[in-house]
């Protein structure tokens, strides 16, 4: 169970899947996390706000619920993406299944779009339980580009990034306290480059697709994911305070991730690799 943010954090954040494209639960991968991308972002009140559904949202889903013990509550959950690595948790997110819970979703998508990709992953024959069946009351909010939204004390505002398929960041801030969250983009598109940069500057902590080496991305230009060298580039032009390496290759063991952090450190000296049960306060 979660345990509250100390009363001076005006955001705290926890993370419960830092991994990226499939769940690595793997000797040697363990120090880092084997989880998909789930990030719990926490306001001084209390209000939860999920970031992705990846397979860390399972453990994270078990902590909501004993935190509700039972007792009616709401669940807010911002999706960059639909793609299986942010999304698998679901199915297994505690919350759904608590009659009185309302879980409410946002995404850059229409209403009747977001419940049909949410319906579907969970569709016969690759679910027992359909969606439509949960014990929870689900809610779809469809948010647009560059147009904040409210989830208690916190204002986020939705950002697009260069993927395919398309997908979303956010930059969130309550009490003066920023963090920006951008996960599965590519760098090199200048329109997105640039509003990234403009979305980050001056943040308090940035969470980055980090996912390839230089020489790894060399092979995989076109396939929605950046470097570490280049998140470090950008938290240094934005003037972020902190940046954590996030949505980690799925081939990088716990010794390849170590490399990198170090590396990395060495453009951007405020840099520390996203781990799964890593809790940052701003
Ligand atoms: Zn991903
Ligand atoms: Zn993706």
């Amino acid at each position: 169970m979660p345990t509250p943010p100390p009363a001076s954090s005006r955001l705290t954040v926890r993370f419960w899947g830092v991994r990226g494209s499939i769940p690595t639960p793997e000797a040697g991968f363990l120090g880092v996390g084997g989880n998909t991308a789930c990030v719990e972002v926490r306001a001084a009140d209390g209000t939860a706000l999920v970031l992705d559904a990846g397979t860390g949202a399972r453990a994270l889903g078990y902590a909501l619920a004993a935190e509700a013990a039972g007792e009616p509550g709401e669940v807010h959950l911002a999706l960059s993406h639909f793609h299986w690595d942010h999304l698998q948790g679901l199915p297994f997110f505690a919350p759904l299944y608590a009659p009185g819970q309302t879980v409410r979703f946002y995404a850059a998508t229409d209403d009747h779009r977001i419940h049909a990709l949410l319906r579907g992953q969970m569709t016969s024959p690759y679910f027992p339980v359909p969606f439509g069946d949960l014990a929870a009351a689900t809610e779809t909010v469809r948010v647009h580009d560059g147009e904040p939204f409210g989830v208690g004390p916190m204002t986020v505002r939705p950002f697009p990034l260069n993927h395919p398929q398309g997908a979303h960041g956010f930059r969130i801030e309550a009490d003066g306290a920023v963090l920006v969250y951008a996960t599965d983009y590519e760098h090199g598109s200048p329109a997105h480059d640039e509003g990234l940069r403009e979305v980050a500057h001056g943040a308090d902590v940035l969470i980055s697709d980090a996912q390839y080496t230089p020489d790894e991305y060399a092979l995989r230009r076109g396939w929605g994911h950046t470097t570490w060298e280049h998140a470090t580039d950008l938290a240094a032009a934005a003037g972020v305070g902190r940046l954590l390496l996030f949505h980690h290759d799925p081939s990088h063991d716990d010794a390849a991730l170590d490399r990198i952090g170090t590396l990395a450190r060495e453009r951007f000296a405020a840099t520390e690799l996203a781990v799964e049960g890593l809790e940052v306060t701003l």
